[in-house]
């Protein structure tokens, strides 16, 4: 088995990995829980020291890891860049507060001291996708490694190069050989890997089917699972909302990431009042956006990771408009190689269409209309999905009111787009997922929460 990196904006094949087999996949995890046996004995200030250093390295090398990117899944090089610059915050951020977040609890009893303590639990799976092939591991491996775990990554197999570009970093930070360890192998290889005693977790970020596969098998050896799976964020537009910020806030989260981001504005519900107003600047500012070479300097969409998933992004628009949505822009594939597909808005989308009910991963806007506020509430939360929101008003308590009480998601925005940052966790609820990551949520996803007792 071998992994080929394909360029998506040429279409053509540039570098060829070997691929592992189990048996070599299955040794590594005994050298990775040898170096962990020793990382869980050092203290936070060393983890800290070596998590600058990749700190460092990031901001340093951002524009050759950008590149990488941009060539294995077409991530404009300036968000590339952002993406090596916001791992290297993830690290500064930890290396300051893992310390404090996982410092021993104590707690009053009848017993002369009694505590709660959190210690590490030793080797954790990560299977990542491909979209933020370098943000999805270091969100996942910061606050892991700063809790005294190691780490095995299972990626995505069109991006081998960045997976072993991350696993280098970690090297040449000063991180013990084989603390962070790249597998080479398929994701029919990820079940004798959980299977291995010494796997003690399991993280997964990707789709819903192969959250469902993952964590039947860690389900089956009872092992631990965070699953960070699919969205189809609603963004709900008031009648009150400012009709030029509000459409600002919606076509910029959608073509976040060329529009494949699983926190991406995905179901625009739009209050009928505001609905004349917002489709027409929504659509000016979509059909501005510059599609074009990732390495091309003003290029602010790429194409799309993979060709299979441009095919399958244009099959829901044109089944959606084969059921009666009505097509406002894009929905035509380029005449030329890459996968790219264009900024695309359907309006009048209704239940019952693959754009009101699946997630659209890549830069088409779903416009559900609705009567009212109750209305565009459950329509927001008429979907599996439950990651995350934004409510756009100008009267912020009743935004407030909404985020808090009615919106059924991990994370909702009030008039600002949902974004991850490593201060507050990040994660959904329903087909989304369960668990969190990030701040000091997410690190305590990975410890055991131990109590301590003295009579
Ligand atoms: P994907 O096909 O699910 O792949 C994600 C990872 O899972 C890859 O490493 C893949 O390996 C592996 N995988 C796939 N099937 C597997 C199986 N049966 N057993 C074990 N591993 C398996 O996802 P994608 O298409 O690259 O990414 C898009 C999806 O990810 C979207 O739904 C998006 O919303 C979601 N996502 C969610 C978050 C979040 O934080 N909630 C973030 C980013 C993306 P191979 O590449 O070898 O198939």
């Amino acid at each position: 088995m071998t992994f080929q990196s394909i360029n998506p904006t040429t279409g053509e094949p540039f570098a060829t990995y070997e691929g592992w087999s189990t048996e070599e996949a299955q040794d590594v995890v005994g050298k990775v829980n040898r170096d962990y046996l020793s990382w869980r004995r050092t203290d936070f200030e060393h983890r800290a020291s070596l998590m600058r250093n990749a700190a460092e390295i990031l901001n340093k090398k951002a524009r050759e890891y950008a590149q990488l990117m941009a060539e294995e899944m077409g991530k404009p090089l300036h968000d590339g860049v952002a993406e090596a610059e916001k791992c290297a915050q993830a690290c500064e951020f930890f290396a300051n507060n893992a310390k404090n977040f996982l410092t021993r609890h104590p707690i009053r009893t009848e017993a002369r001291r009694t505590f709660v303590t959190f210690n590490p639990i030793g080797v954790v799976l990560a299977v990542m996708p491909c979209n933020f092939p370098f943000w999805q591991v270091f969100r996942f491996a910061v606050p892991s490694l700063m809790a005294g775990n190691a780490a095995l990554l299972k990626h995505a197999s069109n991006v081998p190069g960045c997976a072993l570009a991350i696993e280098q970093i970690f090297r040449d930070s000063g991180f013990p050989e084989n603390l962070v360890r790249t597998l080479m192998i398929t994701s029919k290889q990820v079940e004798a890997v959980i299977e291995h005693p010494l796997v003690r977790a399991v993280t997964l970020t990707g789709s819903g089917a192969a959250g469902r596969a993952v964590a039947s098998k860690a389900g089956a050896m009872l092992k631990k699972t965070v699953l960070e799976l699919g969205g189809s964020d609603p963004y709900l537009v008031l009648e009150d909302a400012d009709t030029d910020s509000a459409a600002a806030i919606c076509a910029r989260g959608r073509l976040l990431n060329s529009g494949q981001s699983c926190i991406a504005a995905k179901r625009f519900i739009v209050v009928e009042k505001a609905r004349p107003a917002f489709e027409k600047r929504f659509v000016e500012l979509m059909s501005q956006t510059k599609m074009g070479d990732p390495f091309e300097h003003g290029t602010e969409i790429g194409p799309l990771a993979r060709h299979d998933l441009r095919d399958t992004l244009h099959r829901q628009v044109v089944a959606s408009v084969g059921k009666g949505a009505r097509l406002l822009l894009g929905g035509i594939v380029p005449n030329h190689p890459g996968a790219y597909y264009p900024p695309t808005v359907l309006t009048e989308v209704r239940k019952g269409m693959p754009a009101y009910e699946e997630e659209l991963f890549g830069p088409v806007a779903a416009i559900i209309p609705a009567l009212d506020e109750t209305e565009a509430i459950a329509v927001a939360n008429d979907t599996p999905f439950g990651l995350g929101g934004a409510v756009i008003t100008r009267d912020l308590a009743r935004g407030e009111r909404i985020a808090e009480f009615e919106i059924e998601s991990g994370m909702v925005f009030v008039n600002d787009n949902v974004r991850s940052d490593p201060r507050v966790p990040f994660g959904g609820i329903k087909e989304s997922g369960y668990g969190r990551e990030l701040s000091c949520y997410g690190i305590r996803e990975f410890v055991n929460i131990k109590t301590v007792m003295v009579a």
